[in-house]
C-alpha cells in the first residue's frame, strides 16, 4: 500500500476542484482527478503532473453509478484505500435559474441528480475505501447559499438569491453532510460541508469576486482536518457559518 495519502477530488477537471486537487498535491498527497470528459479529466490530471504533482485521472460521472462503482474498483485495486474525498461536482443550470413558478421540475430533479443524489451515490461507492484509512476526511463542496440561515435574513446579502433549485440543493447536501456525520463518527471518519465563496468560475459565468485557488483555500482545511478536528459542521476555511 501507498504511504502517501489518497485524495479524489470529483469535477477536478476545472474550477475550484481542479485548484483542489492542485493544493493537495502540493500537501504531498496523490490526487485522484475524477472528471466525466476522459479527454478534460486526462488534460487536467496530465498539467498537475506536469507540476510535479502525482496526480492520476479516474472517470467518475457522479451522475452514473456505474462509473462510481468503477472507480472505486480501480482505486481499490490501485492503492488500497481512500483518505480524502472531495465531493465538489456541481452544477446550476440555466434552465434551473429562473423564480421559483417559473422552475421545471425536470430542472429541478437535474440539479438534485449531480448536487446531491450524485454526492450519495460517490460517497456509498468510496466509504468501503474509505473505512480501510487511518483518518478519512469527506469534505462536501456546499454554498452559503444552501444556508437557511442567511437566506431567511433580510439583512444577508444573499436574501435576494432566490434559486429554488440550486440553494435548496446545497440546503439538502448540508443535510446529508450531517447524516454521514452521525453515521460515521464512531469510524474516525470526519464528514464536512465547505463554503467555498462567490468565486469567478464557469459556474456563474466568471462573475465571482475570488479566483478558483482563493476558494480551494477554504476548503483545504476541511480535508486536512486534525484528529480532533471537527464533523458534522458548515465551514468558510476554519469558520463556522450557520446552517
Ligand atoms: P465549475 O463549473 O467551474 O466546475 C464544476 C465541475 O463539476 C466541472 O469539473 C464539471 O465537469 C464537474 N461536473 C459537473 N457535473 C458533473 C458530473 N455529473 N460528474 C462529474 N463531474 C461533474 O464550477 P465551480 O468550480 O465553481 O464549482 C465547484 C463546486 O463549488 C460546485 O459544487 C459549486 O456548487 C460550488 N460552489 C461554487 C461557487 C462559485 O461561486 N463558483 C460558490 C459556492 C459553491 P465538466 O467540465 O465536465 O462540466
Amino acid at each position: 500500500m501507498s504511504d502517501k495519502r489518497i485524495a479524489l477530488i470529483t469535477g477536478a477537471n476545472k474550477g475550484i476542484g481542479f485548484e483542489t486537487a492542485r493544493l493537495l498535491g502540493r500537501e504531498g498527497m496523490t490526487v485522484l482527478v475524477g472528471a466525466r470528459a476522459p479527454e478534460r479529466g486526462e488534460k487536467a490530471a496530465a498539467e498537475l503532473a506536469g507540476e510535479g504533482i502525482d496526480a492520476r485521472f479516474v472517470r467518475l460521472d457522479v451522475t452514473d453509478e456505474d462509473t462510481a462503482r468503477d472507480a472505486a474498483a480501480w482505486i481499490g485495486a490501485e492503492f488500497g484505500r481512500l483518505d480524502v474525498l472531495v465531493n465538489n461536482a456541481g452544477i446550476a443550470p440555466a434552465e434551473a435559474s429562473v423564480a421559483p413558478s417559473e422552475l421545471s421540475v425536470a430542472a429541478l430533479r437535474t440539479t438534485y441528480e449531480t448536487n446531491v443524489f450524485g454526492v450519495v451515490a460517490v460517497t456509498n461507492a468510496m466509504l468501503p475505501l474509505l473505512r480501510r484509512a487511518d483518518a478519512a476526511r469527506v469534505v462536501n463542496v456546499s454554498s452559503e447559499l444552501g444556508s437557511l440561515t442567511l437566506l431567511s435574513d433580510p439583512d444577508s446579502v444573499y436574501y435576494p438569491v432566490n434559486l429554488l433549485a440550486y440553494n435548496s440543493s446545497k440546503t439538502a447536501l448540508n443535510g446529508v453532510t450531517l447524516a454521514y456525520a452521525k453515521e460515521l463518527a464512531g469510524a474516525g471518519i470526519k464528514v464536512n460541508a465547505a463554503n467555498p465563496g462567490y468565486t469567478a468560475t464557469d459556474l456563474n459565468a466568471h462573475t465571482g469576486i475570488q479566483t478558483a485557488e482563493q476558494a480551494a483555500r477554504l476548503v483545504l482545511p476541511l480535508a486536512l482536518l486534525p484528529e480532533d478536528g471537527p464533523s458534522g459542521g458548515f465551514f468558510q476555511g476554519v469558520r463556522p457559518l450557520p446552517w
